[in-house]
């Protein structure tokens, strides 16, 4: 039987731990007594350098539940994302598979069970995308369009619609430990893993308590994060704009040339207005040329691993073979 670990990053919950762990330990007795997961399954509480006394009622559910209930006190606040990546490498070592869910229960916890499900039918992860987003508000929705949307047009693949409640299994999350960036965008990272995946779908609610840990701010960071960390596209677009600009050169030398010769200029525009935009596209296409290589270098430092192999087939007389030129 599978352990599950049910990975919640926390970051001034005080007002929604108690409520949470509680959904969440039911949710691991109603699995463990369907026999869908082992029964010494656990929640995983993450706090993330809460100012409040989140990490105090963590101990304290701990105490209370000592088997169902667990907690990583991370040194200081490291946001979300990196908050999370703790929480699940963490969990690897301990269980078979890993959902991370955020504390405040806008995802439904009700669609785990479809998680596990679809794991045991062979997906490795699982993406909870939630349906409709009725209870945003108009404005969160439309941003949230256009984010996904912009990030389809830089090159990034994402699930839409999906944010970071997913099952994955223990080799998704060994797989995942070998991307050692620093600037985390897990929902870009997850697609690069491969493997089999699947989806379910829920409706996200309102939070239970408390208010949101992400304001506009975070938010526009975490978008921005989430381009500049996948795609060096707009670098190439500044290389676009450079040749663009020499071709427009071209057409102003021409309406230069003939203002001219027609003799309806002051003296020096011509040559000055040829300057200008001759030398403003060729500046930006050098810098979209030098960004080039600086994109490269990027990937490059990133030491991403460049593939997985999940299976090798191979009779015992060829290991043997390896395993001899090994020692020698
Ligand atoms: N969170 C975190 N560190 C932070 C900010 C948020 O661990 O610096 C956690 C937070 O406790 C919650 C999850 O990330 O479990 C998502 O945050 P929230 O629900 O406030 O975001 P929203 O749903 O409003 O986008
Ligand atoms: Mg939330």
């Amino acid at each position: 039987m599978d352990r599950l670990a049910i990975v919640v990053p926390c970051y001034n919950e005080e007002e929604v731990l108690k409520i949470a762990s509680k959904a969440l330990r039911e949710v691991l007795c109603d699995l463990a007594a369907k026999n869908k997961i082992a029964p010494d399954s656990f929640i995983l509480f993450v706090n993330d350098g809460s100012r409040d006394r989140t990490w105090e009622l963590i101990e304290e559910e701990h105490r209370l539940y000592p088997e169902q209930v667990r907690g990583v006190k991370l040194a200081g606040n490291v946001g979300h994302q990196l908050a999370l990546t703790a929480g699940l490498l963490t969990a690897m070592e301990r269980s078979d598979v890993t959902v991370s869910i955020d504390a405040d229960l806008q995802d439904d916890v009700a669609v785990i069970e479809e998680m596990i499900d679809k794991f045991h039918q062979g997906s490795d992860i699982v993406y909870g995308v939630r349906k409709e987003r009725k209870s945003d508000t108009f404005f969160k929705r439309t941003t949230a369009q256009a984010f996904y949307k912009l990030m389809a047009l830089m090159g990034v693949r994402t699930v839409y619609n999906h944010a970071d409640f997913r099952l994955m299994s223990k080799r998704a999350v060994e797989h995942f430990s070998r991307f050692k960036e620093t600037n985390l965008f897990l929902r870009g990272m997850m697609p690069l893993i491969g493997y089999q995946t699947d989806s379910v779908y829920y409706d996200r609610k309102e939070r239970v308590a408390g208010e949101s840990k992400y304001p506009l701010k975070k938010m526009l960071a975490l978008a921005f994060n989430g381009i500049s960390s996948f795609s060096v596209k707009p670098i190439s677009m500044i290389l676009g704009m450079g040749l663009f600009i020499i071709i427009c050169s071209m057409l102003a030398a021409i309406y230069a040339l003939i203002s001219y010769f027609t003799g309806s200029v002051v003296p020096g525009w011509t040559s000055l207005i040829l300057s200008i935009w001759f030398l403003g596209g060729l500046q930006l296409m050098a810098i979209g040329m030098v960004g080039q290589y600086i994109g490269k270098i990027y990937m490059e430092v990133k030491q991403r691993p460049r593939y997985n192999i999940e299976k090798i087939l191979e009779c015992d007389s060829l290991v043997k073979e390896q395993e001899t030129q090994d020692e020698l």
